[in-house]
């Protein structure tokens, strides 16, 4: 495979991530009732996630890429993580968030990998588009890190007091 195909490949398993991180991200909002406080930084990122995925769809169309099969792509990490969330307990929120820790970190990387593969390439403007992607990526996994605690100190409370969500 040449750099460019090796690109094109790495682009198009972003382009499935960003696709599991929209679902994942409309699953939390949804079941969020409980913690308002969370949902503008989660709806932020979703607006972001989808400009990231159109903006990984570019990419690929300035390879030359076909992006008219890029629907059907899955992406397995993507898909573990979303049955995790799928689990039916109390604390779905806190798991959900424990989740989406691991997500973040793992498309900053995964961004990282590309500006890298992209520079090999010889393709300093995806480089560039990965950058600005793998930044926001960054922002979103200290965000996260940076609510658990609370979350969970919240959760406990609520509990306590016999309020937690029924999920
Ligand atoms: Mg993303
Ligand atoms: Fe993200």
């Amino acid at each position: 495979m040449t750099a460019k195909e090796t690109l094109a490949a790495w682009l198009r398993d972003a382009h499935a991530m960003e696709g599991q991180a929209i679902t994942l991200l409309e699953t939390q909002i949804e079941r969020l009732d409980s913690y308002p406080e969370a949902l503008p930084q989660l709806k932020r990122h979703l607006e972001e996630t989808k400009t990231q995925r159109s903006d990984v769809e570019q990419c690929l169309a300035d390879l030359g890429e076909d992006t008219s099969l890029l629907k059907d792509a899955t992406m397995k990490l993507g898909a573990n993580l979303q049955g995790m969330m799928h689990a039916a307990s109390s604390d779905e929120v806190l798991k959900h968030a424990i989740g989406s820790n691991a997500f973040e970190n793992f498309e900053a990387g995964c961004y990282r990998s590309l500006v890298a593969a992209a520079e090999q390439a010889g393709e300093p403007k995806i480089a560039a588009t990965c950058k600005r992607i793998m930044d926001q990526e960054v922002d979103m996994a200290h965000w996260v890190w940076d609510q658990l605690p609370q979350l969970t100190q919240k959760y406990m409370a609520r509990e306590e007091q016999g309020l937690a969500a029924k999920r």
